[in-house]
């Protein structure tokens, strides 16, 4: 008889969106004539780049004859891709990585939740409230996280809470945690960081011997000054943090699936004896056993992302999206809601009014805006009383989701 792996039977049973479907699908049966716009699930919603098209379309092409055609790749990725990364998203930033320190893989999802096989079950981790689910439902799976309390919190889970309270900046533990997950620009919340800001946790990660997963998914959407692109920016920062990247709201990637990881040569984990090992060899073992590489036809497409071309496309599509946010944010400002977000990022965090739990401020919406979001508690305790919008829409359904909403209001 085989024995499951029980932690599984410990994640909780609907995931929030299917939850959301739910919602959305009793609401449709009982109204069928309403326009649902939706404003919930992070996906995007314009079109790939074209120079993306064209190079994959080419790589296509080399995929039809023998000269060219393109078998198992290497499963760390193609050199023209770790090349152009370095070249772009790290060398105008001043830092220098070298190409075995880039790792091309199928999206941040899968590197987010399997960067946590290099460590021992038992670690300690810290996660900043509210956040992306798939951190703490990752080390749920491995037994990492504890149990789960009566409070809705895990009991070998650090919760720095992020609320309105104080200004979504996390407080430094009191106490010594062995790893971090900091998302930046923010995914729910929409808020950032500045140079000062993370650099707190650069030096407490030094301090502390902690390890920082420095998830930067969105890095594209900074528009202010003082926002790091990269933790690396921060000195030490190469000790302490892998950094995880992804094509897919940079570019329109969800649905073409690529990203990267960075394991600097410097950032170390120890063994229980105290040995310190260099985690970029065991992410090198762990992608060659366990992954086969991103497809060439992708990362022929993302390359594409760093030609001028693709460049000038892909800050059209961004800037869509921020005068997405940027209509929003005006407009629930002038409806009187509290806001936050959306400036460095295409999520807005909203307070619900009146005292309003998160579900009951979803479901008014849902029912007399009809306007899909997404409850703010979703993402962790902290984020009671709000939700989360995107700006991931069309500009039109964003216009009109704005004035529902402020009708509503
Ligand atoms: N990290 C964060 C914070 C996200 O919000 C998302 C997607 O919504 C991801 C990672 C997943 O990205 P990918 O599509 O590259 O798997």
């Amino acid at each position: 008889m085989a024995l499951i792996n029980e932690h599984f039977l410990k994640l909780r049973g609907n995931y929030l969106f299917s939850d959301i479907a739910k919602r959305v699908n009793a609401f449709k049966v009982t109204h069928p004539e309403a326009r649902l716009i939706r404003l919930g699930i992070g996906d995007v919603t314009r079109p790939l780049p074209p120079a993306c098209i064209e190079a994959m379309h080419r790589a296509v092409d080399e995929m039809a004859s023998a000269d060219t055609f393109h078998g198992y790749g290497p499963e760390q990725g193609y050199d023209f891709l770790i090349n152009a990364i370095i070249k772009h998203d790290f060398a105008p930033h001043g830092i220098s990585l070298s190409a075995s320190e880039v790792f091309i893989s199928d999206g941040a999802k899968s590197d987010t939740g399997n960067i946590g096989e290099l460590l021992r079950w038992d670690n300690s981790m810290a996660i900043t409230d509210p956040v992306y689910p798939v951190y703490v439902d990752s080390n749920i799976m491995c037994g990492r996280s504890g149990v789960l309390g009566e409070d809705g919190k895990w009991s070998n889970v650090t919760y720095l809470p992020c609320t309105a309270e104080n200004g979504f900046v996390p407080a430094i533990p009191d106490h010594r945690v062995d790893l971090i997950y900091l998302c930046y620009p923010n995914n729910p919340t929409g808020t950032t960081l500045t140079h000062a800001q993370l650099k707190r946790w650069v030096d407490y990660a030094l301090a502390n011997d902690t390890l920082i997963i420095f998830d930067a998914a969105y890095e594209a959407f900074i528009t202010e000054d003082d926002v790091p692109h990269s933790i690396y920016e921060i000195r030490g920062a190469k000790k302490v943090a892998i950094e995880i990247r992804s094509f897919s709201k940079t570019a329109g990637f969800t649905g073409v699936r690529c990203g990267y990881t960075v394991v600097p040569k410097e950032v170390t984990a120890a063994t229980l004896e105290g040995e310190r090992i260099p985690l970029n060899p065991l992410w090198n073992r762990r992608q060659c056993t366990k992954f086969n590489g991103t497809s060439y036809i992708t990362q022929r497409g993302a390359e594409a992302v760093y030609s001028p071309e693709g460049q000038r496309q892909v800050k059209d599509t961004i800037a869509y999206y921020h005068d997405n946010a940027k209509l929003m944010l005006d407009g629930l400002q002038k409806a009187g809601f509290q806001v936050f977000g959306g400036v460095n990022a295409p999520y807005l965090w909203v307070k619900a009014p009146d005292g309003m739990t998160s579900w009951k401020f979803f479901e008014r919406l849902l029912y007399e805006a009809n306007v899909v979001t997404t409850p703010g508690v979703g993402f962790g305790p902290s984020g009671e009383g709000y939700i989360r919008l995107t700006a991931f829409g069309t500009h039109e359904d964003c216009a009109e989701a704005m004035e529902r909403i402020c009708k509503w209001a």
